[in-house]
């Protein structure tokens, strides 16, 4: 089974009303004539339903994803956005358990699993973010880390409900720093990744499952990457903010 490559967009905290709706639409524009990669951007919440109006507008083919969401339907939640209102402002993807918010935000794998299973219930493709510190990766943890991540993430789950279920592996001292993971150490966890949920679903769910590599990916280091088995695509953060890079890294072919 051939995955198709999804190339993913965190805008994090960047970008105003105006700035969000603009980037969105040169995507577009650049990317009309592709037609073999998914493209995902999660602009902040604020814009989400601008970006999806303006993109529906050009009937574009870039979804809209968003960076978080809270597990509960509704309620006395301040400050807090459900799937259902995502899903409503035209998201198909949202990213849960991103390292930034583990680290400053307290997320745990048991509210990353409740997210995971309210973005399935709302029909929103879930983007688990899993990945270990530059400290874990100095005393060798990588491997325990990781399965413990995927386990407690994904607690409770029958494999036909993980079928949209995209994995984003993003070792926490590649992000924002430069330092990417060589495409053999990220080929060699994604295999990991991939049997580990053959192993604790079904084979078949594994072999369609989407792995994305995370950390500094570049127009210059994509091709590369990309050229591995296991490597189904990337979530990118810095490199996404400007449209006109941002292309050149979902070019990863040309
Ligand atoms: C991210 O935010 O998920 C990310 C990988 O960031 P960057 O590409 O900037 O390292």
């Amino acid at each position: 089974m051939k995955r198709t490559p999804l190339i993913a967009g965190n805008w994090k905290m960047f970008k105003t009303c105006s700035e969000a709706v603009e980037t969105a639409k040169r995507l577009a524009e650049l990317a009309q004539k592709i037609t073999h990669i998914d493209i995902m951007i999660a602009p902040p919440f604020t814009s989400i339903a601008l970006v999806s109006e303006s993109l529906r507008n050009i009937n574009s083919r870039v979804d809209v994803g968003a960076q978080n969401l809270f597990y509960k339907k509704e309620g006395a939640y301040t400050g807090e956005i459900s799937a259902n209102m995502l899903k409503s402002a035209g998201v198909r993807y949202v990213i849960i358990g991103h390292s930034e918010r583990r680290q400053y935000f307290g997320e745990t794998d048991e509210d990353i699993c409740r997210k995971v299973r309210a973005s399935v219930e709302s029909n929103i493709f879930p983007i688990m973010c899993i990945g270990e510190t530059e400290t874990e990766k100095k005393e060798e943890k990588t491997l325990y880390v990781l399965d413990k991540q995927i386990e407690n993430g994904l607690k409770g789950f029958r494999s036909d409900e993980l079928a949209t279920l995209v994995i984003a592996y993003e070792p926490v001292w590649a992000i924002g720093t430069g330092n990417t993971a060589t495409p053999e150490q990220a080929e060699e966890v994604h295999k990991y990744i991939r049997s580990k949920i053959g192993k604790m679903f079904d084979f078949s769910l594994a072999e369609n499952m989407r792995i994305l590599y995370g950390g500094s990916v570049k127009p210059d280091n994509i091709s590369e990457l990309m050229s591995h088995q296991n490597v189904d695509g990337a979530l990118v953060g810095g490199a996404s903010l400007d449209a006109d890079n941002f292309i050149k890294i979902v070019n990863f072919n040309k």
